[in-house]
């Protein structure tokens, strides 16, 4: 067993464990307490445990440790905001976008965010029949790349295929090697992008051999998730390194999280430290309407000012795309920073790429 591996075993997974690490809030207890089935799960790295620190209200801990808040649902919220199951032509498959698909390679995450939106998905708290299937059949996994892998040689106007989750990372390096040579065989043009969170919530994840073996299945771009500068931990500039000494082009996708990172200096911070350690900002997500996601939603006006004023005072380079992905599965957007968002009835209107106009509610 690899160290990593070791470290995925000693995670923190429940309340007696967790009690002996933190001093919880009745409002995170709460959450351990309730009977609600369908939840996302709670798993913590001693990774990212070492680095949250004791206060409630830390941006790493309101991130890694479930509230009860997870139990309040708005009407406009949803399992599936995306409605990616709609845009599922194949077990594991997801193509909204003419030129590039994205297949779910492991519903297991090192670590839960407690904003991840996937999380229908994520974690096995899916419902739908075929992860259900897919969980009781190791095997599956092959049959749904094999499957996907046909989908993608008969669509060459397919350019990019996105390995996304859950994690991916969680995977087996033989596993994981395997599935990428599968695709690459039935489309040795593709170009790979692994989107992962391990550099940050798991950094021996990206050891030596993982950071040289991506590296000879370039053209492979790694897209991680930062969101807060206190990850960027020593292990995981070192993580980060391995991979780009390998020759691999990392970017990051953060998401705008209340109380964690919205605010002008905390992004610029993040921005800072992503350059210097060869990462490039290449989004900022505005919180996607996963049902008991509210408390960690920043509203979508307030990243607009954040954004208008980071705008002045960051290099091109350091600054991410402020996006969405439409409500209702009309697909990601950049958010408009200027003019002034157009604004009726307690719901910022969206242009979309068909030019219809679509609502995003305007929160307090
Ligand atoms: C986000 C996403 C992509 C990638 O979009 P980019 O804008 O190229 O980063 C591809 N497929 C799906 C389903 C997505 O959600
Ligand atoms: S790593 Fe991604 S898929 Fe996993 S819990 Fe976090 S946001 Fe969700």
């Amino acid at each position: 067993m690899e160290s990593w591996q070791r470290e995925l075993k000693e995670r923190v997974t429940n309340l007696d464990e967790l009690e002996r690490f933190l001093h919880l809030e009745d409002e995170e207890r709460a959450w351990f307490d309730s009977e609600e089935e369908r939840r996302l799960p709670f798993a913590l790295t001693r990774h990212y445990l070492s680095l949250m620190g004791d206060d409630p209200a830390s941006p790493l801990r309101r991130q890694a440790i479930p509230r009860k808040e997870e139990f309040r649902f708005l009407s406009y919220e949803s399992a599936d905001p995306l409605c990616e199951q709609e845009y599922s032509p194949l077990p594991r498959l997801i193509h909204r976008y003419e030129d590039r698909a994205l297949f779910l390679a492991s519903d297991r995450c090192a670590l839960y965010c407690r904003h991840c939106f996937r999380r229908h998905f994520t974690g096995g708290a899916g419902q739908g029949d075929r992860e259900v299937k897919n969980r009781k059949d190791r095997r599956s996994l092959f049959e749904a790349a094999q499957d996907a892998a046909c989908y993608l040689e008969k669509r060459p106007e397919i350019r990019e295929l996105l390995l996304s989750g859950g994690d991916p990372l969680m995977l087996p390096d033989g596993t994981l090697f395997r599935l990428i040579d599968l695709f690459r065989k039935h489309r040795p043009d593709l170009i790979l992008r692994i989107g992962t969170r391990m550099p940050a919530v798991l950094p021996s994840r990206i050891t030596p051999v993982l950071a040289r073996e991506f590296g000879r299945r370039a053209p492979l771009f790694v897209v991680c998730q930062f969101n807060h500068p206190d990850e960027i931990s020593p292990p995981a500039v070192e993580a980060l390194a391995r991979l780009a000494d390998s020759g691999i082009p990392i970017l990051n996708q953060s998401v705008l999280l209340r109380g964690v990172n919205d605010d002008r200096e905390t992004l610029k911070a993040l921005s800072g430290v992503l350059l210097a350690a060869r990462v490039i900002p290449y989004y900022l997500f505005q919180g996607d309407l996963a049902a008991g996601t509210s408390h960690l939603r920043a509203p979508i006006l307030k990243g607009v000012s954040i954004m208008r004023s980071l705008r002045q005072c960051m290099s091109g380079l350091a600054t991410p795309v402020y996006a969405v992905d439409l409500p209702g599965g009309g697909g990601k957007v950049s958010i408009p920073l200027d003019p002034v968002l157009r604004v009726e009835e307690r719901e910022a209107l969206l242009p979309g790429p068909d030019n219809r106009l679509w609502p995003y509610p305007v929160e307090d």
